[in-house]
């Protein structure tokens, strides 16, 4: 096999960084879907990856020439417990490729049978999970945010056993690393300095390369990580992203999105919201994850204490002043995105006026996005209004607001057009409604129909766009969607 100009950076790290493992043969590979233009710009032949030996390799049935399969060790904090062995117990790491942007990226079959890491796991995953962090994904990928991609998805042929027997697939991940919090914390934990420094120049020359270069690189390191996860939380509160499992091997150092096992979107806006059943006290709830990535950017700076300075008070005085970075990054991001929400980008009192109507969105339990999105259309004048008004409970708890809003837009003097124009350019018209997943599960598990596999993934590749062909996929489920749960995706 070929066709993949693999050039692998992690296998030349030390042997104690993972375990050499091949992935596992399924029974019988079938695609479900290829991404194609994701294939294209990482240098890929689709044609090549859509025929016989591209299924092959996208299911594990065949390791590709220039592949060199290994599953990582990591450590991790899981809802606040320490494990120091967690690895990748069903994820093989294929390799890296260097795509059209120059960017180097992973790429991972995950679901790719056991490894040394797998503990009791079967090391294989189901195909509800795997479509749903398909589909996911490759939405945040289109909202704007920082993600991992899905590059395929293969059903197995082989069923895997959880509460029932179910359809097993595979899905083909591309990252920009699948260095975790919890990889420096595998090392730290065992005392291991040396292999601390070698992660985190590795991490450096992936991630960070200009910071490489600086006198104090692993504190450039540390403030690049803090810095990209500020970005990150504050764009997924954006678009009421609960992650759902931000435990901090599913954190990842390049700041992107990853692990889409219990994660879910808001349909009414409530800030405590957490669907994870697995989640009891909303350690993960939607409005936790800034103070969450704070704890665990914590721990990821206690790992590199000693890279930080000479003495351990002052390595602690430098973490600590990086960390408080955290939250005057965040605030910028996430006050400066309220503030595009409402179409008063530049107006220092625009966050203000958002988190009030934030309030008053969770007192009446008004719809998250579709608040937003009829905002847009409110801009361009209050004949609007009443798509937007009922959404709450007390339509008047919004009236209330939208006299103080129309003030401040026409202070700002734009045309209301364009006013409209750069908001719906921020508010999506379409996310992932929970519903909408489970349906297309349902019907890809049980009657082996992606129809709404494809139809849900087309739709959200634009979500900016009005698609009036497409408008049912945008309504909020009856009842708001109260009382959603979401399963770890094993
Ligand atoms: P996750 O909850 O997906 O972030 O996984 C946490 C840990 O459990 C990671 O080390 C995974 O590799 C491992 N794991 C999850 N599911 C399985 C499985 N089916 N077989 C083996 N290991 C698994
Ligand atoms: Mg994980």
């Amino acid at each position: 096999m070929t066709a993949i100009p693999f050039d692998n950076s992690y296998v030349r790290l030390p042997d104690r960084f993972f375990a050499r493992r091949a992935p596992t043969p399924v029974a019988a590979p079938r695609l479900i879907r290829l991404n194609r233009p994701l294939a294209a710009k990482l240098g890929l032949d689709p044609d090549w990856l859509a025929g016989p030996a591209g299924v092959e390799m996208l299911a594990g049935n065949g390791v590709p020439d220039g592949a060199d399969p290994i599953a990582t060790a990591y450590a991790g904090h899981q809802f606040g417990n320490f494990v120091p062995q967690l690895g990748d117990g069903r994820a093989v790491l294929l390799g890296e490729v260097v795509d059209r942007d120059g960017q180097r990226r992973d790429i991972q079959l995950k679901g790719a049978g056991p490894t040394p890491f797998s503990r009791r796991g079967d090391g294989r995953a189901a195909l509800g999970p795997v479509l749903r962090e398909y589909l996911v994904s490759e939405a945040m990928a289109a909202l704007g945010i920082p993600t991992t991609r899905a590059l395929a998805a293969v059903a197995t042929g082989e069923p895997v056993l959880r509460e029932t027997r179910l359809p097993g697939a595979v899905l083909a991940r591309v990252a920009a690393s699948h260095i975790r919090v919890g990889t420096f914390q595998y090392f730290a934990t065992r005392g291991d300095t040396e292999a601390v420094r070698a992660l985190a120049d590795h991490a450096l020359a992936r991630h960070d390369p200009e910071a490489a270069a600086a006198v104090h690189p692993y504190r450039a390191l540390l403030d690049g990580v803090i810095a990209r996860q500020a970005d990150l939380v504050a764009a997924w509160l954006l678009v009421g992203f609960v992650h759902g499992v931000m435990n901090t091997d599913n954190m990842s150092v390049a700041g992107e999105t990853i692990d889409y096992g219990p994660c879910a979107f808001l349909d009414a806006y409530d800030p405590r919201t957490s669907f994870s059943s697995i989640d009891a006290h909303g350690r993960y709830a939607y409005g936790q994850q800034p103070g969450i990535a704070v704890w665990n950017l914590t721990r990821l700076a206690e790992t590199l204490l000693p890279l930080l300075a000479e003495d351990e008070a002052a390595a602690v005085e430098v973490a600590e002043a990086a960390l408080v970075k955290f939250k005057s990054r965040f605030e910028a991001a996430y006050r400066g995105g309220l503030a595009r929400k409402i179409g008063l980008s530049g107006d220092p009192d625009a966050a203000a006026l958002a988190d009030d109507l934030l309030v008053r969105m969770a007192g009446n339990r008004a719809d998250f996005t579709l608040t937003f999105r009829r905002l847009c259309d409110a801009a361009e004048g209050p004949e609007a209004d009443a798509g937007v008004r009922d959404l709450f409970v007390d339509p008047t708890a919004y009236d209330a607001w939208a006299v103080r809003w129309r003030g401040r837009l026409a202070e700002a003097g734009r045309s209301p057009a364009a006013t409209a124009a750069a908001m719906r350019a921020v508010n999506p018209a379409f996310i992932p409604r929970n519903h909408r997943v489970e349906a297309m599960i349902a019907a890809a598990v049980e009657q082996d129909d992606f129809g709404p596999f494809e139809a849900l993934s087309a739709v959200l590749s634009r979500p900016y766009d009005d698609q009036p062909a497409h408008a049912h996929y945008a309504e909020a489920p009856e009842g708001g969607g109260a009382g959603y749960r979401t399963f770890c995706g094993t």
